[in-house]
């Protein structure tokens, strides 16, 4: 094996390197080449990174909030500071162009600074001559937070941040398919923060059941499908842990008759096909009403012509490969399903044999709603366009299925947007926009997309339990 990158990549366990005792490969999206090993964590290492954790808590819990606000901050600093090699290493293990890379280590130390500024709320129920009770919000201990493949760093930031803020540790794991970034990331951490404040472990298909049934961690914070959702939900109820779930989408776009179709193509095309539709709240399903329903169509193809896909560490490509093979095979499934049901395909369709996960921008034209593109994840660049006349028909569309992530209205009409955002079954609609997260404000998943929030005071809230403290005055 040849590794494209010369340096070991070691495990952060108490503050210090440790290999693996056995490794796994991690595969270039573009050539399928092997790019470098990451350490399969054995059960011993991940005892070692719990018991890390559990002995850091109690003086890291007990620090003052400005002195957790100020690590905060110096972790921003020193992700920062090393942008230029992180972003190569990201772009090359995710299939990200360099620009995007750089978008997402920018992003996660924006998360660090603006979760920082979050402030846990006290309650003071009854402040009397008798008694006075305030309710307070302590840290819960260690946090076990999983991450996916499609932004391993930037899902970290929603993670990490307020665990950290709120006076947990954590033992964080990211996916198979994406370890090398998040490695380097808890080596930057080790000058940062406390030995066994963050430890990062990394490993195959039975890390993450390790941790969501191991007794000392005491909350899993996870981000990634429904179906392993579920898996963690039954692995925590074993030891009744907390649990923080961020799943799924199939995210619906409504337009309505009086857009202007140059803005909202630009726009939803890129809020469907950014990082190849490999995002929790990218449009997955786009119901355009009939008046604006063929000059969208053909704006959306017209620009899908105009971008570039390939290596995404080359210049002028906008659009990267799938991350891995898997998904790959499963975004190639659903073109070949449209394909033999005779559903039009505008643009883009089944790629030519070659290496790498290379898919074009795919628009498939008006498939009927039991379509699998329309009712399944698809978390690819292949998007199905429908028509609508009348408005509740879209709306009930738009609310069938399990998932409720995220949904967008796009209209001039803002009280006619709104009006249709309030029926709409979802964590977040956004008016004309979409995506947009901040560290202030919180997002989470309805029905089969998640259980709890994260960002903003909620997200933060979510790493701790309420206490409250009764004081009678006087000798007892
Ligand atoms: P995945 O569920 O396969 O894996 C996510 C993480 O869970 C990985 O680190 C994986 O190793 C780990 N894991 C796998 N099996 C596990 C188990 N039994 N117990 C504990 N951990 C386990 O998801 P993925 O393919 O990496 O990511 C894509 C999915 O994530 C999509 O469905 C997407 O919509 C979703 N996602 C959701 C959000 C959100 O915020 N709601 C954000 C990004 C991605």
């Amino acid at each position: 094996m040849t590794s494209t990158f010369a340096a070991e990549f070691t495990m952060t366990i108490d503050g210090l390197p440790v290999a693996g005792t056995s490794w796994i490969d991690v595969t270039n999206p573009a050539d399928e080449t092997v790019l470098a090993q990451a350490p399969d964590c054995s059960p011993e290492q991940l005892e070692a990174a719990v018991a890390a954790a559990r002995t850091a808590f109690p003086a890291w819990s007990a620090t003052e909030y400005t002195e957790r606000q100020k690590v905060l901050h110096e972790m921003a600093d020193a992700i920062e500071a090393d942008i230029e090699p992180l972003r190569r290493l990201l772009a090359r293990e995710a299939g990200k162009t360099l620009d995007d890379a750089r978008g997402e280590i920018l992003g996660l130390a924006y998360w660090l600074r603006g979760i920082s500024e979050l402030r846990l709320p006290e309650t003071v129920n009854e402040d009397s001559p008798e008694r006075r009770s305030v309710t307070r919000h302590a840290p819960l201990g260690v946090v076990g937070a999983i991450v996916p493949w499609n932004y391993p760093l930037g899902q970290i930031g929603f993670k990490l941040a307020p665990a950290l803020l709120a006076g947990n540790t954590v033992v964080l794991k990211p996916s198979p398919f994406t370890p090398l970034a998040t490695l380097r990331l808890g080596e930057l951490l080790r000058g940062v923060v406390p030995p066994g404040v963050v430890n990062v472990v990394s490993g195959g298909d039975s890390l993450g059941p390790w941790m969501t049934s191991h007794p000392g961690i005491d909350k899993i914070s996870f981000t990634g499908s429904t179906v392993t959702g579920r898996k963690v939900m039954a692995g925590a109820a074993g030891s009744l842990k907390r649990v923080t779930l961020e799943l799924g989408g199939n995210d619906p776009a409504i337009v309505l008759a009086d857009i202007d179709v140059p803005t909202v193509a630009e726009k939803l095309f890129w809020g469907a096909f950014g990082h190849n539709g490999q995002v929790c709240l990218a449009a997955k399903r786009v119901y355009i009403h009939s008046d604006v329903y063929e000059p969208l169509k053909r704006a959306l193809a017209a620009h899908a012509a105009t971008v570039r896909t390939g290596n995404g560490v080359t210049e002028d490509v906008r659009l990267g490969p799938l991350q891995n093979r898997a998904q790959y095979e499963r975004v190639l499934d659903l073109i070949r399903d449209c394909e033999d049901h005779g559903y039009p395909v505008l643009t883009g369709g089944l790629p030519a044999d070659g290496k790498g996960y290379f898919v074009r921008p795919t628009i498939i034209d008006n498939p009927p709603e039991h379509a699998r593109i329309v009712r399944e994840e698809q978390f690819g660049p292949v998007l199905p366009l429908m028509r609508f006349d009348d408005i509740e028909d879209a709306i009930t569309r738009a609310n069938a299925g399990d998932f409720g992530l995220g949904a967008s209205v796009w209209s001039a009409d803002t009280d006619a947007a709104l009006a249709v955002a309030r029926r709409l079954e979802a964590g977040t609609v956004w008016i004309n926009e979409i995506q947009h997260l901040t560290p202030q404000v919180t997002f989470g998943g309805l029905k089969a997309s998640g259980i709890g929030s994260e960002n903003g005071i909620e997200g933060l809230l979510a790493f701790t339990a309420p206490q409250t403290i009764t004081v009678t005055p006087g000798r007892p």
